[in-house]
């Protein structure tokens, strides 16, 4: 009832809600959160071949214009809001066994600066809707890894390596890392190879957006 009551207010306060996720103009959105511009605009992810070390993967949507504008509004303009829908938007194939689950870390720094981690934002609706529990303890990050936007395939895999801690509390367990977006997958599969390390039995991967391109290898 109280949350329900906080839900309501915020949504009176933050009339952002009303405006498409992607765009942010007020527009008819037709309860899904898009215009029909970006949502004719928006690609459904199909299949991707998984990460290195990673035993599944999956995403929501391709990463393009409409999606990245999406998550851009997440990520720098403190749209939080966004984490929910985002999470909604993700679909745990059936045979995924989870045991627990944990965003990509950013680097402590980072996060401070930002204010939050947009990654652990859309883990912990994720978590909410399907009744799991957030595991962010199991992996950190353990350097500032800066931006990789401009780096190529092999840059990225040189800048993310070693750059994450994972847990002993790893051991045995079936885990689903979370993110925002997937590139490479540079990144996914550090953190995968460092929780196997550390005992992890499985490690799945599941992002929004996906801007791999299989024949791109
Ligand atoms: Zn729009």
């Amino acid at each position: 009832m109280i949350k329900e009551l906080k839900k309501a207010i915020l949504d009176a306060l933050f009339p952002e809600k009303a405006a498409c996720f992607s765009c942010g103009r007020e527009a008819v959105t037709d309860g899904d959160g898009f215009c029909a511009d970006c949502r004719s605009g928006l690609e459904v992810f199909n299949a991707a071949e998984p990460p290195k070390f990673v035993d599944g993967y999956t995403a929501a949507y391709v990463y393009n214009d409409v999606s990245s504008r999406m998550i851009k509004r997440l990520k720098y303009n403190n749209a939080r809001y966004l984490a929910k829908p985002l999470a909604d938007a993700l679909t745990i194939p059936d045979h995924w066994k989870i045991d627990a689950v944990l965003p990509v870390p950013l680097y402590y720094r980072r996060e401070m600066k930002r204010g939050y981690n947009q990654s652990e934002l859309i883990t912990e609706a994720l978590c909410e809707r399907i009744g799991a529990e957030l595991n962010a303890g199991l992996l950190v990050r353990t350097r500032n890894t800066g931006q990789q936007t401009r780096l190529t395939e092999a840059g990225r895999k040189r800048n993310v390596k070693d750059a994450f801690a994972a847990d002993e509390g790893a051991k045995g367990l079936s885990i689903l890392l979370v993110d925002d977006v997937r590139t490479t997958g540079a990144t996914l599969s550090e953190c995968a190879k460092e929780l196997k390390k550390y005992g992890a039995d499985r490690v799945y991967a599941i992002t929004v957006c996906c801007a791999f391109e299989q024949n791109n290898r």
